[in-house]
């Protein structure tokens, strides 16, 4: 915990209709070193842009966003600017990421050389070095990104990514796109790179399969806020938080006989104006009086395992 890389801030979100939608709401997340944070949460719950955020890719609207008590971006005549290569993002889409014109090996050392990590005469070879990690050979390093597979892009953007030397990874849906055989082919690569590598990384998924294989622990995100964190062990063996155990309920499951599929009740409520109170009230089987009106804090439930919800309020059990 004294390695604790911390990422705190009070955070907003993007605009529509010139209505500020707080996408995400006063999140604050410890990522340990060598650690795998899942991000999860049904789709428009903010985790993408929490994930923009801590990679520079947006800024907030309001507060701050530090990596390691510096800011990853700051505002300048209208454009973001992104003030470090300590944190790295891996996209969903890898087509989009990569230049269709330009040779992937000169995509992965672009970054390295114009931030001199590596000397001008050893950038082929780190190249190289790179491709080899990610699975392929060296002589991909001269090819187009249409002469390449789903997967074998994703490992493109991985390897560019890792290029950076990044102390934060943070990944976005990396496997949402590719066929199911291929996402268990780049997840393995993750795996190994993390044994081999020691990554540090945000894994943003909506997928609880996903996360389970690949996170130490689990945020689950509900409108913009962090409502449970604890240890993937403890998440998926005793999730505490209403909207959690709605989401796990909600997944048909493999191997239980027949498969259970219950969806979560209620539509999500508009970011533009979230209900008051605990924001998951309207769809809550426990909502009382209380979370009508008062927002739960995130807290210590059971030991690290972190709810905001008033049925578990500091651990004491509360009433709703
Ligand atoms: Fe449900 Fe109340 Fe807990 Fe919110 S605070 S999840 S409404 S019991
Ligand atoms: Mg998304």
């Amino acid at each position: 915990p004294g390695l604790a890389e911390r990422i705190a801030g009070r955070l907003g979100g993007g605009t529509a209709q010139n209505v500020t939608v707080r996408a995400v709401n006063a999140v604050d997340l410890t990522v340990r070193r060598g650690e795998v944070v899942g991000i999860v949460g049904e789709s428009g719950c903010g985790k993408s842009t929490l994930g923009r955020m801590v990679s520079g890719i947006t800024v907030p609207s309001d507060g701050h966003l530090a990596f390691d008590g510096a800011p990853v971006a700051t505002e300048r005549r209208g454009h973001v600017v992104k003030t470090t290569t300590r944190v790295q993002m891996i996209h969903q889409d890898p087509f989009a990421s990569l230049n269709p014109r330009r040779k992937v090996g000169d995509t992965i050392a672009e970054g390295p050389r114009v931030h001199g990590l590596v000397a001008r005469r050893d950038v082929d070879a780190y190249v190289r070095e790179i491709l080899h990690k990610v699975g392929l050979g060296a002589d991909y390093a001269d090819r187009l990104p249409h002469q390449f597979s789903g997967g074998q892009r994703q490992r493109v953007a991985i390897a560019r990514a890792l290029a950076m030397r990044p102390d934060l990874l943070v990944l976005d849906e990396p496997v949402a796109s590719l066929d199911v055989s291929i996402q268990a082919q780049v997840l393995n690569l993750f795996q190994d790179l993390r044994a081999s590598l020691g990554l540090t990384a945000l894994f943003v998924s909506h997928d609880l399969g996903v996360v389970r294989h690949v996170s130490d622990r689990v945020a689950i995100m509900y409108l913009g806020r962090i409502v449970e964190l604890g240890s993937v062990e403890a998440i998926y063996r005793q999730p505490l938080h209403p909207y959690t155990q709605a989401l796990f309920e909600s997944v048909p499951r493999i191997g239980a006989g027949r498969a259970r599929f219950r969806p979560i009740q209620g539509e999500i409520p508009s970011p533009i104006d979230p209900p008051a109170g605990c924001t998951f009230h309207p769809r809550c089987p426990h909502a009382g009086p209380r979370c009508r009106v008062e927002v739960p804090k995130l807290k210590a439930a059971a030991g690290a395992h972190e709810a905001a919800c008033h049925l578990h309020d500091g651990g004491t059990g509360g009433t709703a």
